[in-house]
């Protein structure tokens, strides 16, 4: 989809757990917003096009792939993530949490280990560290080689994060934007009949209207894949 290769499995999650058993390696969350801040950024460019396993996490890019011939169902990042912590738990997986503000991750971390009592949380830091501070950070959890990681650094430092650390690691690396927002109580998903009417990004939009500028790439996104047919 506008040159980046996007998994149509119809079942992520099982294409998740394959990959760990692979050997590991990088899981994206694909939208329109970030298909097309990709193009103007090499690095997440690049960070997509080798991540290991890409799923199309926004309507954009369902709508993008079913011109293409591919009718693939609309996977939403948060979903793959939430089940895989409910797997790692019953696995006793290492889960590492990586990013957020420091309340939300403090809350966070109760509250997962309130709803998935197995989970083994190896590694739990917030978002906001001093630059100094990152090097060790990443340094011991490198060492702790974790079978899962998710990363909720925003886009694209989540993506060109997991990308540089990621390589020689078992886990799967994941990078989950609003998600620890979300579980942690602090922001709200859009309700269900505006994901079922493929309008969850004018929730967002409600919730954050800050947000408006970034969402002029929807419509960019939206002439280009017209545009290429
Ligand atoms: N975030 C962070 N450190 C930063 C910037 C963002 O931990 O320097 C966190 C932020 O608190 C939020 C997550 O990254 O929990 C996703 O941010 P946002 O919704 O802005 O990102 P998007 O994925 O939409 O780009």
């Amino acid at each position: 989809m506008l040159g980046v290769q996007v998994a149509v499995s119809s079942n992520v999650f099982a294409a998740a757990l394959e990959l760990k058993q692979r050997g590991g390696g990088q899981i994206v969350t694909l939208n329109a917003e970030m298909t097309m801040a990709a193009r103007a950024n090499p690095e997440l460019g690049a960070a997509i096009a080798e991540a290991d396993l890409v799923i199309p996490d926004g309507a954009g890019v369902v709508w993008a792939l079913g011109r293409q011939g591919y009718r693939v169902r609309r996977s939403p990042g948060i979903e793959l993530a939430r089940q895989l912590l409910v797997y790692a738990a019953a696995r006793q997986w290492r889960v590492a949490l990586v990013g957020a503000s420091p309340e939300v991750m403090e809350r966070l971390v109760e509250r997962l280990q309130a709803e998935i009592p197995q989970i083994d949380l190896a590694f739990a830091i917030h978002g906001y560290q001093d630059p100094e501070q990152w090097p060790g950070i990443e340094q011991q959890l490198q060492q702790a080689r974790p079978d899962l990681v998710l990363v909720a650094l925003g886009v694209p430092r989540q993506e060109t994060w997991i990308q540089r650390l990621h390589p020689e690691q078992p886990g799967l690396w994941m990078g989950v934007g609003g998600s620890f927002d979300v579980w942690s109580g602090t922001k709200q998903r859009a309700p269900e009949w505006m994901g079922r009417l493929q309008i969850e990004w004018l929730y967002r939009l409600i919730q954050e209207p800050s947000r408006w500028r970034r969402m002029l790439a929807l419509p960019a996104f939206a002439w280009e894949v017209l545009r290429r047919g």
